[in-house]
Formats: structure tokens, sequence, C-alpha cells
């Protein structure tokens, strides 16, 4: 677009100004040299031969005063136009009846020699800055929303009128409602967060310019009532220090919280499964201690029995919980080409000793492919879901391992490992808890075939971590049905 190039502006007010005053100026220096002259050469101004050359002059200064006029106003238009630039691309559209002018043509800063040159070169300068500043305050505002999208934390600013300012994508998501975003209105702070005590939080930083930190629990419009590390630090001018507004950040807390509450009850669950064999170590030791003493041996063989019991149960506790504990460390997996036709028929081989004892007989089919998974992990899973079979199925029961290949999973596939057993089954209202840590449906039970209530809690950490997951089918009385699905693109 080459608007700049045919413009139809001019700056007449000034062309006429000018014109005006070099005229009046001409007129009476005319006058002037004229009645100088009538007195020196003694003529008298009402002459015809005199009134005839003052107007031949008259009419000739006028094209002579328009001439200078444009001679000053011509090189300022191109000067007005580029002030008019650089204060508002709207005005200059306006001053030269466009729509819009185009914002990639330049020419007009071009510097060209002319009679403002000096001040050309000087609103040159003003726009080359104007414009690096523009453009690095753009970058700054494009970096500083990206990054506050991008943030996890909900951060809000508000004014010293307690009016929303500013809300990054977070905020938005987890307290506003579709009516305060939509709204012309701004919105206060109190509206938004229903808590006093973080309201307070807003009033205390704004009012005492403290910093302040607090952990409150709030309602979100996502996902329900989760808990924020809030910290509200007031907002400081540059220069005067003077406060004005306040910045908010909500730092989401509750996965942290729930590990922590985790943590504390697996502690307090291990101890307290670490306690009952202790427990009943130190009080056979003692009695044993005792009858050896007084030479009463008849119940020693007992004694010791019970004693390996004991220790082999607090030894299966530590090596589940260790097992737990690695696996919880991410370490990484050991993948190589397993063949699950051979690893079944290891484990069901293991195990056949503790089957037989209970007379329970093991099936497999194996109808899938080898593929890429870490075998001693996968090992460890047929193990916790046979072993448990055996453990709770009534004598004379059966337990099926099945593989096969899963038709539901998406184009790179799937195997599903399902052991399926005849046994007791378990009830709907225990099944969604069963993979938890020390979840047990009958403790006494778990207690009594030697159970630590860690191996459904392993097999769902070792599935998961292959990219899988498990699950439990199982009606009361008619068995239970164990599947873990491992995609086959690991
Ligand atoms: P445990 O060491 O107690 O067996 P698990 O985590 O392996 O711990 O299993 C959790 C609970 O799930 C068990 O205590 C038991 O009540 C129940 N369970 C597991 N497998 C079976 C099964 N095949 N049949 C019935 N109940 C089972």
């Amino acid at each position: 677009m080459k608007l700049i190039k045919k413009l139809p502006y001019f700056p007449w007010r000034l062309f006429w100004r000018f014109s005006g005053i070099v005229f009046f100026i001409l007129h009476f220096c005319n006058l002037a040299t004229l009645v100088l002259a009538s007195y020196i050469f003694d003529f008298s101004l009402g002459d015809g031969s005199v009134r005839l050359w003052m107007n031949i002059f008259l009419l000739a200064s006028l094209p002579a005063s328009m001439l200078v006029g444009l001679q000053f106003a011509a090189p300022l238009r191109r000067v007005i136009l580029k002030a008019l630039r650089i204060a508002s691309k709207k005005q200059m559209a306006q001053a030269i009846g466009a729509e819009m002018i185009d914002e990639t043509d330049e020419s007009l800063f071009q510097s060209e020699p002319g009679s403002f040159y000096e001040l050309d070169e000087a609103l040159n300068r003003i726009y080359k800055k104007l414009k690096k500043r523009r453009t690095q305050l753009a970058h700054e505002r494009e970096e500083s929303q990206v990054l506050m999208s991008a943030l996890s934390d909900a951060v809000v600013s508000i004014d010293l009128n307690e009016q929303m300012v500013f809300s990054n994508s977070q905020f938005v998501t987890d307290f506003m409602s579709r009516e305060q975003m939509s709204g012309e209105e701004t919105v206060r702070i109190s509206e938004i967060i229903k808590d006093n005590d973080v309201i307070e939080m807003f009033q205390i930083a704004r009012e005492a310019g403290e910093v302040c930190r607090r952990t409150r629990r709030l309602n979100t419009l996502m996902d329900g009532v989760r808990d924020f590390s809030i910290t509200v630090s007031p907002l400081r001018e540059q220069r005067t220090r003077e406060i004005y507004g306040v910045m908010g950040v909500f730092h989401d807390i509750t996965e942290i919280k729930q590990a922590e509450k985790i943590r504390i009850e697996f502690v307090e669950n291990a101890s307290h499964e670490l306690r009952t064999p202790l427990t009943s170590v130190k009080g056979f030791l003692a009695t044993l201690k005792e009858d050896l003493e007084a030479g009463r041996m008849e119940q020693v063989p007992m004694f010791m029995s019970i004693l390996t019991r004991s220790v082999d149960r607090l030894t299966e506790l530590v090596s589940d919980m260790m097992t737990l504990s690695s696996l919880e460390q991410h370490s990484p997996l050991n993948l190589e080409l397993l063949d699950p036709q051979r690893v079944t028929q290891d484990v069901l081989e293991r195990l056949t000793p503790q089957a037989a004892d209970k007379k329970i007989l093991l099936t497999s089919a194996v109808n899938v492919p080898p593929f890429r998974a870490d075998q001693a992990r996968v090992e460890q899973v047929l193990v916790n879901l046979v072993s448990n079979a055996i453990k709770y199925i009534h004598p004379e029961g059966r337990v099926d391992v099945v593989w096969e290949k899963d038709q539901q999973y998406g184009a790179s596939g799937a195997v599903v490992l399902r052991v399926r057993d005849n046994g007791p089954g378990i009830a709907s209202e225990h099944q969604p808890r069963i993979f938890e840590r020390f979840y047990r449906v009958d403790r006494a039970r778990s207690r009594e075939v030697g159970g630590t209530g860690l191996g459904l809690a392993i097999v769902k950490h070792i599935v998961v971590s292959h990219g899988g997951q498990v699950g439990v089918r199982s009606e009361l009385g008619k068995g239970a049905e164990f599947f873990c699905q491992f995609p086959m693109n690991n």
C-alpha cells in the first residue's frame, strides 16, 4: 500500500497562517516604503499612478505570500504526519482519510534532507526506539503469558480496590465461574474465593505490605476440595516502593499431602505388621529360655517351629516391603524378550509343592507370542497371583493361568495374563481396595496362610510400571479372576 506516497493530507491551517503573515508583512513594507518615498520625492499617495502601483503590488504580493507559505508548510506536512503516526495509527489514518494504514510501510521514516531535517531525524529516532520497546514489551507479554499458562500454580493479582487485574488459566479453571469469566465488570477477589482466611491474607499483604503464607483447603470448580499452599505478596512500584496491588499464588499440594498420608499409614501398618511376629518371637523365646533352664524339653520342638514360622513371616514381610520400596523408587525395567510359556512353566513348577499339599490342580494355557517385559518382575506377578490363589482356595480346587491377546487394546496390541481360581471369591465391596497396601479381606485368614498384605500391591506396581493395568472379577463363592494387561510396545 503506497498510501503515504499519495497523501491527501496537507496542513492547510499552517499554510494559511504563514501566507497571511507574509502577506501582511509585505503589504506593511510596501505601504511604509510608499509613505517614506512620498516624503522624500514629494508626491501625493492619492495620485492615480501611485494607487495603480499599490494595487499591482497588492495583487502580486498575494501569490508571493502563498508561495512563501507553501515553502514553510510543505516540509512540515511530513513532520506532522510522522508525529501523528508515532502518537497513534488511528489518528494518522483519520488525518489521511484512510480506513487504516499499512503498518509495514515505513517509507515515512526514511531520512530525507529538508528544511526540518533535525526535527525529522529526531522523530525517526523516537519512532525506532518506541518500535524496539514495543516489540520488547510484546515479547515479554507473550513470554509471561506462556509461562503463566504453563504454570500448574493458580496465580491472581488484584488492585488496591480488591478488583481482579490478572489471572492465569489455572486460576480461572480452579476458581472462576462462567459468569465471572464472561462478565463485563471486573470481579472482586472476595466474590471468587469465599474463604475468610484467604481474603484476610490479601488484606494483610495490601495494608501491612507483608508476604503472607498459609495452607488452606479450598473448593475448586473442577476437582472438588483441594489443599493449597498459598503465598500472597504485595506488588510495589519500582521507584517509590508504594504498594499498587497484591499477587496470590495458589500451589496445589493435595498430592503431596496424600502421599504424606499414605506414607504415614504405611509406616503405621508396617510397624503393626512387624510388631505381631516380633511379640510372638519375644514371648516364645522367654518361655523357651525358662523351659531350657528348668530342663523341660517336651515343648521345645513346638516352640522352635512357632519361632521358625514367626521369623519366616518377618523375613517375608521385610522382603515384600523391600520389593515395594524398590518398585517405588522407579528403578528402570530390565526389558527383554519374555517367553510367557517358559515363565509360566517355571513358576508353576516352583509352586507345585504348595499346590500339592492342598491337592490343588494347576493348569496353564499360553496363546501369546513372546513380548518385551521385565522377566523377573513378571515372574513375581505370577508367583504372587498363583500363590494367593493356592493360599485362599479350598483343598482340591483349581487354578488356571491363561495368557491371551487383548483384542480391545490399540493398534500395538497387548497381552493379558489371567489367573482364575474356583475358591471363595472376593465380595464386591472389597474389590476396589484389594490392591491397596496391607488391605486384606480377612486379616486373620491372611495371617494364618502367611500373607503379608503386600502381594497384590506389588502386582499392581509391576504391571503399572510396564504401562499396563490390573483388575479383579469375582463373585462371592464362585472364585476369582485376576487380570494383568501388558502393552506389547514396550
Ligand atoms: P496377602 O499377603 O494377605 O495375601 P495380598 O495383597 O496378596 O495380601 O492380597 C490381599 C487380600 O486379597 C488377601 O488378604 C485376600 O483377602 C484377598 N485375596 C487375594 N487373592 C485372593 C484369591 N485368589 N481369592 C480370594 N481372596 C484373595
